[in-house]
């Protein structure tokens, strides 16, 4: 079944400013910017996609709409069987709470919330009742490996736990799928291996992720690369040799402790 079904996706900028507007009249800027021209994209249930492209080609565009944050100005969208074209504020707003479990760069942690608290919050829409909502946040931090940080505030965790913390916040009310926005930009490279291995495995037990990097060494982890230029889709493309992020997370922690074991011999 397709999570995501775009046909005709255009998206148009008006450029609106004083400054814009009097470069636009005197021929020196354009009147608008063609973030989207026209793209057709579909996502299956259980796909793992990653979205590439160069800076300006439209990818947070293209997010911002699959994410309902946005709409295109023309085309059409079908997001689990729900035609989000014709929605207006209120059912976008609870398409992005039932439907889609956001993970950013930034993690977007609460700062004074414990990482169990974190993973609650969402479920408060919800109208769950308070056991109800504990017991899930638990089953889900520990699918991410953290249920001996339950009550650890974002500053208390490293970075990639902080991920982890965001990764099940956005898996707490079992979305459609999970729309991940350089969710290895802000880490290093175990940690990021780590978010992969993390991503693998629940994509491995049927969540369906679509994300974007810039970064693309990471292409070897997903099934499938879509890459974004001038706001067109140019390729689309299964990856057939896919690589395992556990493996290569494996191969980075010998090679480190074999250089550190090296460095401490000479
Ligand atoms: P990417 O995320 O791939 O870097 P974006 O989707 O942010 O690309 O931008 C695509 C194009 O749309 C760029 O040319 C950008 O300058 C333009 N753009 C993005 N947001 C706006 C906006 N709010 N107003 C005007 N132009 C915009
Ligand atoms: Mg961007």
């Amino acid at each position: 079944m397709a999570v995501i079904e775009m046909k005709g996706i255009k998206r148009i900028y008006k450029l609106e400013s004083k400054k814009e507007k009097k470069r636009a009249a005197t021929g020196e800027g354009p009147v608008v910017v063609q973030a989207l021209r026209g793209v057709d994209f579909s996502a299956e249930a259980g796909e793992f996609v990653f979205v590439m492209g160069p800076s300006g080609s439209g990818k947070s565009t293209l997010m911002n709409v699959i994410g309902c944050l946005d709409k295109p100005s023309e085309g059409s969208y079908v997001l689990d069987g729900i035609n989000v074209s014709a929605a207006n504020g209120n059912t976008f707003a609870l398409i992005r709470n039932k439907k889609i479990g956001f993970v950013f760069q930034s993690f977007n942690l609460l700062a004074r919330t414990t990482a169990l608290e974190n993973v609650e919050l969402p479920l408060f829409y919800n109208r769950k009742d308070r056991r109800n909502r504990r017991e899930r946040a638990l089953e889900v931090l520990r699918e991410v490996g953290l249920e001996d940080r339950l009550h650890h505030m974002p500053s208390q965790l490293s970075g990639g736990q902080q991920q982890r913390v965001a990764i099940a916040r956005a898996m707490v009310n079992d979305p459609a799928f999970i729309l991940a926005d350089e969710p290895t930009g802000a880490l290093d490279s175990e940690m990021s291996l780590e978010i992969m291995t993390l991503l693998q495995e629940l994509n491995n037990r049927g969540k369906t992720i679509i994300m974007v990097t810039h970064e693309p060494e990471l292409a070897c982890y997903a099934k499938r690369v879509v890459t974004l230029r001038d706001g067109q889709l140019v390729s689309d493309r299964w990856i057939t040799e896919r690589r395992s992020a556990a493996e290569a997370l494996a191969r980075w922690k010998q090679d480190h402790s074999l250089l550190s074991g090296k460095e401490e011999a000479a």
